[in-house]
């Protein structure tokens, strides 16, 4: 039998707010344990929690940006469950009235775009972390991460391979770190996904019973569990047996899944409004505001640049894969007005050098002024490629602009016609045989003659006008 994958996720993503939620700790990652903590997120007996704005206009930025609906009254929950990372014995979240619902994003497949449905985006408080400390029989707790703000991104059940869930994983986090609500970083766990997966018979409508996989910290582990479990279900049923409805965890190093617990364990989290905040009303003023504020999204801006700038649809995705990058190239762009030779330069050069030292664009010491000058005595035959690009290396380690390099290095190229024409007569006296065989007829000796009369020249030379006198000196003679 045919069956056809259906998958849906959910995505918690971290807000990089400075503070958190429902206190003034700060959310910073990696200090001392249960340094970033107070009464409220300890859950002190009496301590109240008040809402962070920026949290709740971070959030909305996200349900602007998949095309959500925001409700005007939003409500929070209480989601009731014991685990010893939860101090309150409850995590404040969002049930029947959340921040938005009804979204969508689109997906690239191979046969064009798919829209996968965002079915609501929530706001809630992160819990702390467990550490388990084996040599000793002892665990630990951290409360620092106790109350970060957290998102939750639930899909509909619309994607249809492991590979789809992937690239819709990859666009809400790019959309995300593009609105700099998130750092996106998944080791950290500040973008976490739980991947819901069910198989059903083709042409059936009605959804299969499915599994919910837990502790996927990559992409690749998102693609490698998915497979994992559509192969296990698909056995299953076409054995006759029946998948069982639970919550399963990926083991990377055997390659599994394993059950963590089945659906009659299922907590019951007792939902019910949380008395200690009251409703927060997000009136149209207040959307209008944060929707004002928003940046071209980088689907939006990959289109532009290939339309704008009528460079390839390869180059608008690297170059846009970066909010500062693109910023970067667009300066370059607006400088120079060479948009396909920036890009070059930008992917190239530019990426080499940053990657290296694991920079972002928004600190390269190669100004954009100093990349677009550079561009330009490129194109006024001032300097050749290939000096370029050792001038390039030079800005990148001093900051300086290209014409103090040329000045300083004395790299300026050779255009005097007669001092390029000594040396052509010099490399070809030094190479007669070279010399009978081109006249025979190896044309492709030509190259030979350039690449001699650049090695003379220390690459300084003008390699068009290079070109063109040793056309006329082997036509002369
Ligand atoms: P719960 O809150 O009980 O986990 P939800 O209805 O909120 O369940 O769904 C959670 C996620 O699971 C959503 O992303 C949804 O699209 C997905 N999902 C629900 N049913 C199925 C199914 N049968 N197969 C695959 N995904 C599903
Ligand atoms: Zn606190
Ligand atoms: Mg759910």
């Amino acid at each position: 039998m045919d069956f056809e994958t259906v998958i849906g996720l959910e995505v918690h993503a971290q807000l990089l707010t400075c503070t958190k939620i429902f206190c003034g700790c700060s959310t910073a990652f990696g200090r001392p344990p249960n340094s970033l903590t107070c009464p409220v997120c300890l859950a002190l007996p009496g301590a109240l929690p008040v809402l962070n704005r920026k949290a709740v206009e971070f959030a909305m930025k996200m349900a602007l940006a998949t095309g959500c609906r925001i409700n005007e009254q939003n409500v929070f929950a209480r989601k009731n469950y014991f685990y010893p990372d939860l101090p309150k014995g409850y995590q404040i979240s969002q049930d029947t009235l959340p921040l938005a619902e009804g979204g969508h994003i689109l997906i690239e497949v191979q046969d064009g775009n798919t829209k996968i449905g965002i079915e609501r985006i929530h706001m809630e408080e992160d819990a702390g972390k467990l550490i388990h400390d084996e040599a000793n029989r002892a665990s630990y707790v951290d409360l620092n991460r106790a109350g970060v703000p957290l998102i939750e991104i639930v899909s509909k059940p619309d994607l249809r391979s492991p590979a789809a869930a992937v690239h819709y994983l990859k666009s809400l986090h790019e959309i995300l770190v593009y609105l700099e609500i998130c750092d996106g970083n998944m080791e950290e766990g500040s973008f976490r996904c739980d991947a819901n997966v069910s198989l059903r018979p083709r042409g059936q409508s009605t959804l299969g019973r499915r599994t919910e996989l837990k502790n996927l910290n990559s992409f690749r582990h998102v693609q490698r569990a998915l497979e994992y479990e559509v192969t296990r279900q698909r056995r299953l049923l076409e054995k006759g047996l029946e998948v069982e409805q639970e919550t399963r965890l990926w083991d990377e190093a055997q390659g599994m899944t394993m059950s963590m617990r089945s659906k009659g364990e299922a907590r019951d989290y007792r939902y019910f409004p949380e008395p200690d905040l009251v409703p927060v009303v997000i009136d149209e003023a207040w959307v209008a505001k944060v929707r004002a504020d928003l940046p071209e999204l980088p689907q939006a801006r990959r289109e532009r640049f290939v339309s704008a700038y009528g460079i390839p649809a390869y180059d608008a995705g690297v170059l846009t894969s970066d909010r500062r990058l693109a910023d970067y190239y667009e300066d370059v762009v607006r400088l120079c007005d060479r948009p396909k030779i920036a890009a070059n330069w930008v992917m190239g050069d530019v990426m080499r050098l940053l990657n290296e030292d694991r920079r972002g664009a928004h600190d390269c010491p190669v100004m954009p002024e100093s990349l677009a000058e550079m561009i330009l005595l490129i194109e006024e035959g001032v300097v050749s490629g290939k000096m370029a690009k050792e001038i390039i290396e030079q800005m990148y380690r001093t900051g300086r602009p290209p014409a103090q390099i040329i000045a300083e290095k004395g790299m300026v190229q050779i255009t005097d016609e007669g001092e390029l024409d000594a040396t052509i007569a010099a490399v070809l006296e030094a190479n007669p045989r070279q010399l009978a065989e081109y006249r025979g007829g190896r044309d492709k000796l030509f190259g030979y003659f350039v690449g001699q009369v650049m090695k003379l020249t220390g690459g300084k030379a003008n390699p068009k006008l290079v070109n063109d006198l040793l056309k006329k000196a082997l036509h002369h003679d």
